[in-house]
């Protein structure tokens, strides 16, 4: 039976503003992170791999994918649900991409729009140790609104798994620990809505750190494949000691270690960036993708990516955002080793290497 096709329906144009939205601010999607999904038929449409979703109202970037056959296929442990290719609806598929790699958490909610995003002040909160605490103090602001926590696991199938298992309660929002949010409703409106008043609820300060001494920056890279960052804002993270600490105690989130690898760099003091590279050649190692100078910026390799480029700015607004005084709970080793050997990512980061250069 050939299924419906809504995407005509004023449903649907909402539907792909509201992904377009979240998409365009950057402290809560960062490059090809966050996904949206509606559901209508047994059908849901999902944001395509390495797409942008601030792109979903102009492109065509939602892929149709059967929900029951999925959500089957991730409870009985079936390797297809990983990528969730196999449960593309292709004659309704226009754009011939791949859904997303989060597809499979997507489908196992039952709620027929959901939004998830990497929302900074989200994050910020849910990599400090009092996470549990400090979470239930901001979320009472929103008493109307369910809400639970899903501890830290690797996007894909692991992360679809465990929330699978709690999604039975049907809650509003879900907050994943070293990870980002997922805010759920019944239509667009109603998610809309409830991402405006949870943003607020979990609002940070961000702490202020001054600019970045771009004439500096610009001498120390010079003969080497690193220049400044040119978002301003991204250099947060090597003005002030305590940004520095925390970004440099550990891997805080997927897609960091994703786009921007396990290692920071950091310049000692007249050391550049040239030097820095002559020392990780000779030791045959890949020199780090981002570097800190401390008090004056961040410098950036010329190997990365539009959607790299974007992380650093990710990992600025996080880590302004976590108090001084708070233990932070980083990925572990094997955390990170899962994210770095991980395959069905190297087809979101080939697509971002084919993508033209955005600005950050
Ligand atoms: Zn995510």
């Amino acid at each position: 039976m050939t299924k419906p096709d809504p995407r005509n329906t004023d449903l649907f144009k909402r539907f792909r503003q509201l992904s377009s939205q979240l998409g365009s601010d950057i402290l809560k999607t960062q490059g090809a992170g966050g996904n949206t999904s509606i559901k209508s038929n047994g059908v849901m449409w999902v944001k395509a791999s390495g797409t942008w979703l601030s792109k979903a109202d102009a492109e065509d970037i939602m892929v149709p994918v059967v929900v029951d056959p999925l959500v089957g296929a991730l409870r009985e442990g079936d390797p297809r649900a990983e990528k969730s290719t196999d449960f593309v609806v292709t004659e309704l598929n226009s754009s011939g991409l791949r859904p997303s790699i989060e597809t499979s958490f997507h489908a196992a909610i039952k709620s027929p729009v959901i939004a998830h995003y990497h929302c900074v002040n989200a994050i910020a909160l849910a990599v400090a140790g009092d996470r549990d605490t400090a979470l239930a103090a901001r979320m009472s602001a929103v008493s109307d609104l369910s809400w639970i926590t899903i501890p830290y696991r690797r996007p894909g199938t692991p992360l679809a798994r465990e929330i699978e298992k709690a999604a039975t309660s049907m809650p509003d929002v879900l907050i994943l620990f070293n990870h980002g949010i997922v805010v759920c409703g019944d239509t667009t409106e109603e998610v809309a809505d409830r991402i405006q008043r949870v943003t607020s609820a979990l609002s940070c300060e961000a702490r202020s750190s001054g600019s970045a001494d771009i004439d500096a920056l610009e001498r120390i890279a010079k003969n080497s494949g690193y220049h400044p960052a040119r978002d301003s804002e991204s250099h947060a993270v090597a003005l002030s000691k305590v940004n520095r600490r925390i970004a440099l105690g550990g891997s805080l989130y997927p897609d960091h270690v994703i786009f921007l690898g396990t290692e920071i760099g950091v310049l000692a003091e007249g050391q550049s960036a040239a030097d820095l590279e002559a020392i990780s050649c000779r030791e045959g190692r890949e020199a780090p993708k981002m570097l800190i100078v401390p008090d004056k910026g961040i410098l950036l390799s010329g190997t990365l990516t539009a959607g790299g480029e974007v992380m650093v700015r990710c990992l600025a607004e996080v880590v302004s955002r976590i108090p001084e005084e708070k233990s932070v709970v980083y990925l572990s080793n094997d955390d990170e080793y899962e994210l770095t050997h991980w395959e069905a990512e190297q087809y979101r980061q080939a697509l971002d290497r084919g993508s033209e250069r955005r600005p950050a």
